[in-house]
C-alpha cells in the first residue's frame, strides 16, 4: 500500500495553501482534489476581495495559480475523490475511488462545504433542468428570461444582482420579511430595477415540464398560494460541511462543522488537522480559507517532527 506523509484532501485555498506550506517545508504532500477542483470559488466570477489583487482576479486563475504555487515546491496533485476513511489508528487509512488504498502519517482535511437544497420533490426532479445552486455557473443559460433565487442571504443578493445583469426579471423568494444580507448587499439589491422581493414566501414546488423548469408555486405566510413563471430557479439558501466521511472519527458541531482545538487546527485525532470551510461556520472566506490552510500545515508539519520514527 502506498504510504504518505501528508495526505491533503480538497483542492479549495485551503488545500492548496495547506500543500505550499507542507511541501515547502519538504514534506512531500499528497492532495486529492476531490470533485470540484479549485473549490467552490471556481463557482464564481469575480474575486474583489483577495488580497493583492487592486483590480479583482478572476476566480478560476486564481485557483490555477494557488494549484500551480503548490505543484511548483513539489506537492503531488491527483484527481480523485476520497470515499472512505479510517481514522481508527496511525497511519490512517483512506480509499480513493473506491479502490485505491493509502496510509498517511498525517491528514489535513480541507474538504470545503456544499450547497444547501430545499428538499422538496419536484426540485430534485428538474436538476440540471431549471434547477441549480450557482448563478454564476448556470446564469448564461437564461439570459434575457425570467429567473428566481431563494434566499434572502449575500449569496442570494449577490447572485440575484449577477443574475439580473443577464436576466429579464429576478425574483427573490425571502421566507421572513427581512433579508439575512448584509446592508450593501441589501441595498445592492434595493436600487437594481429588475429585481422584485416576495417577502414572506416559501417554495411549495417547483413547476415544470419536458422542457423543465416553467415556474414556481409559492406558499406566502398570510396563506396565500401562488404561482410565478420563470425559466430558472436558483437555491442560495447557505451550505453544509462536506465533514461525513470523518463524522466517525471526529468531533463535529451540530452542523457538521469539524470542531478544531482553540486556535489551532487540530481535530480530537492526533495527526487530523481541519482547514476551510469544513470547520469554519462563521468568516467562510477565500482568504481565511487560505490562512487555515497555511495553520493546518504548520500544526501538520510540528506533529510529523514530534512523532517521526
Ligand atoms: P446565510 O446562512 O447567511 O443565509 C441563508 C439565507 O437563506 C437566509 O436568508 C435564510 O433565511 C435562507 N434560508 C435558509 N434555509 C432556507 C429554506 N429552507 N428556505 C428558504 N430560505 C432559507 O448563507 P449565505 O450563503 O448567504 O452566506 C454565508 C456566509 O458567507 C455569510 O457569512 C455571508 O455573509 C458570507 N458571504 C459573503 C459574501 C460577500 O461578502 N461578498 C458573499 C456571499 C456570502 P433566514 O434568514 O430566515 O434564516
Amino acid at each position: 500500500m502506498e504510504k504518505v506523509r501528508c495526505l491533503i484532501i480538497g483542492g479549495g485555498p485551503a488545500g492548496y495553501t495547506a500543500a505550499i506550506y507542507t511541501a515547502r517545508a519538504g514534506v512531500e504532500p499528497v492532495l486529492y482534489e476531490g470533485m470540484e477542483p479549485g473549490g467552490q470559488l471556481t463557482t464564481t466570477t469575480t474575486v474583489e476581495n483577495y488580497p493583492g489583487f487592486d483590480k479583482g482576479i478572476d476566480a478560476n486563475m486564481l485557483m490555477g495559480t494557488m494549484r500551480g504555487q503548490a505543484e511548483r515546491f513539489g506537492t503531488d496533485i491527483r484527481r480523485g475523490v476520497v470515499t472512505s476513511a479510517d481514522l481508527s489508528s496511525r497511519p490512517f487509512r483512506i480509499v480513493v475511488d473506491e479502490k485505491d488504498e493509502i496510509s498517511a502519517d498525517s491528514i489535513i482535511i480541507a474538504t470545503g462545504a456544499s450547497a444547501k437544497y430545499l428538499g422538496i420533490p419536484s426540485e430534485t426532479e428538474f436538476h440540471g433542468r431549471g434547477v441549480s445552486a450557482c448563478a454564476t455557473c448556470d446564469g448564461f443559460f437564461y439570459r434575457k428570461k425570467d429567473v428566481a433565487v431563494v434566499g434572502g442571504g449575500d449569496t442570494a443578493c449577490e447572485e440575484a444582482s449577477y443574475l439580473a445583469n443577464l436576466c429579464n426579471k429576478v425574483y427573490m423568494i425571502v421566507r421572513r420579511d427581512v433579508f439575512r444580507a448584509s446592508k450593501a448587499m441589501q441595498d445592492r439589491v434595493a436600487s437594481t430595477k429588475n429585481i422584485e422581493i416576495l417577502w414572506n414566501c416559501n417554495t411549495q414546488e417547483v413547476l415544470g415540464d419536458k422542457s423543465g423548469v416553467t415556474g414556481v408555486r409559492l406558499l406566502r405566510k398570510d396563506g396565500k398560494v401562488f404561482d410565478i413563471k420563470v425559466d430558472g430557479f436558483f437555491l442560495a439558501i447557505g451550505h453544509h460541511p462536506d465533514s461525513e466521511l470523518f463524522g466517525k472519527w471526529v468531533e463535529t458541531d451540530e452542523k457538521g462543522y469539524i470542531i478544531t482545538k482553540g486556535k489551532t487546527s487540530e481535530t480530537n485525532v492526533e495527526g487530523v488537522f481541519a482547514a476551510g470551510d469544513v470547520q469554519d461556520s462563521r468568516y467562510r472566506q477565500a482568504v481565511t480559507a487560505a490562512g487555515s490552510g497555511c495553520q493546518a500545515a504548520l500544526d501538520a508539519e510540528k506533529f510529523l517532527i514530534a512523532h517521526k520514527n
